[in-house]
């Protein structure tokens, strides 16, 4: 069997690398798991089968998955390890990362004969602990086909282009997430604002054009419910539709409306708190139109 090594025990990347650990345990090979609190990775291994290592001994692994916040803290994570990295090894990093570093870091790690492929995924934590993510692929396809079989947390597995392409397509689904998020919040505020009830207003957009996975899941079950419990923070949220502008930018494409929302998610990082999750930047919107969203 192979020897995985998952290094970012976090929201996603812990029930992500515990599918790596089922698949070790069932085909032969190794699972190990490193994180920056060590702890993390020690309630790993109790859990879910996995072998705690140093970040050195990472290196020892035949596909090597990173989870991290930002592709800053992937880069940090390729400097202290390459001393140690060892021709052959594939760095899947599942970050959603920006599609500039992307191009930095396979030519940082080619030199040193590891190949990188990016791929971001999406399905949220729910989608990580159900082992059901969509994840989408950038750089060459030989090196995708061969990496494919180890991706034990996917339901599905698209390659989208070369080296970045899967930040990229990451950073414009977030976008569209937040684009949604808001828009739907802005005209729920109104009718809340008009006296419409907005559970029936919501029964009847979910029937009907109107609707998005805001409207059908995270307004009812995050919002409405003031729960707003912390899955994806905000602040990741925020960074995700910058590189969808950065995206914009260097395609010289035109796209006031993805750069006003995300102008108004960063805002909300801003007022409500990064930590929160990412559908409390609605608070922001209630604070603008003197309206719960309820
Ligand atoms: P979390 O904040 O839950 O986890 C972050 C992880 O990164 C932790 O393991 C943390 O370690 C580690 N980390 C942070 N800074 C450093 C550092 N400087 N050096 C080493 N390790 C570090 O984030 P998520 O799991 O939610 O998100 C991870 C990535 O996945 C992000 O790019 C996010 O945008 C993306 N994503 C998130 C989704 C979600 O629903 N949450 C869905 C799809 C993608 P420690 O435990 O020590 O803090």
């Amino acid at each position: 069997g192979i020897t995985t090594a998952f290094l970012g025990l976090g929201a996603m990347g812990f029930p992500m690398a515990a599918h790596l650990a089922a698949q070790a345990a069932s085909g032969g090979g190794r699972a190990l798991v490193w994180n920056r609190t060590e702890a993390k990775a020690q309630d790993h291994a109790a859990r879910a089968g996995s072998e705690a290592v140093s970040l050195a001994d990472t290196a020892q692994a035949d596909v090597l998955f990173t989870c991290l916040p930002t592709s800053a803290e992937v880069d940090e994570i390729i400097a202290a390890l390459s001393p140690h990295l060892r021709p052959g090894t594939v760095w899947v990093d599942c970050t959603s990362g920006h599609p500039d570093a992307a191009r930095r870091q396979r030519e940082t790690l080619d030199a040193l004969g590891v190949k990188f492929l990016d791929a971001p995924v999406s399905g949220g934590t729910s989608g990580a602990e159900a082992g059901t993510l969509t994840v989408m692929l950038g750089g060459p396809a030989d090196e995708i086909d061969a990496a494919s079989p180890h991706l034990a947390f996917a339901g599905k597995v698209v390659r989208v282009g070369e080296t970045g392409a899967g930040f990229a397509v990451k950073a414009v689904n977030n976008m569209l997430l937040a684009v949604n998020l808001w828009a739907a919040g802005e005209g729920l505020a109104a009718l809340g604002r008009s006296g419409v009830d907005l559970g029936a207003a919501l029964s009847v957009i979910n029937a009907s054009s109107g609707r998005s996975n805001a409207s059908e899941n995270l307004i009812p079950q995050r919002v409405l419910t003031r729960e707003f419990p912390v899955t994806f923070a905000l602040g990741l949220l925020a960074k995700d539709t910058g590189i969808a502008l950065d995206v914009v930018q260097s395609a010289k494409a035109s796209a006031p409306t993805l750069a006003q929302v995300a102008g108004l998610i960063r805002a909300a990082a801003h007022v409500v708190g990064p930590q929160e999750d990412h559908t409390a930047a609605l608070k922001l919107l209630e604070q603008m139109n003197a309206q719960e969203i309820r």
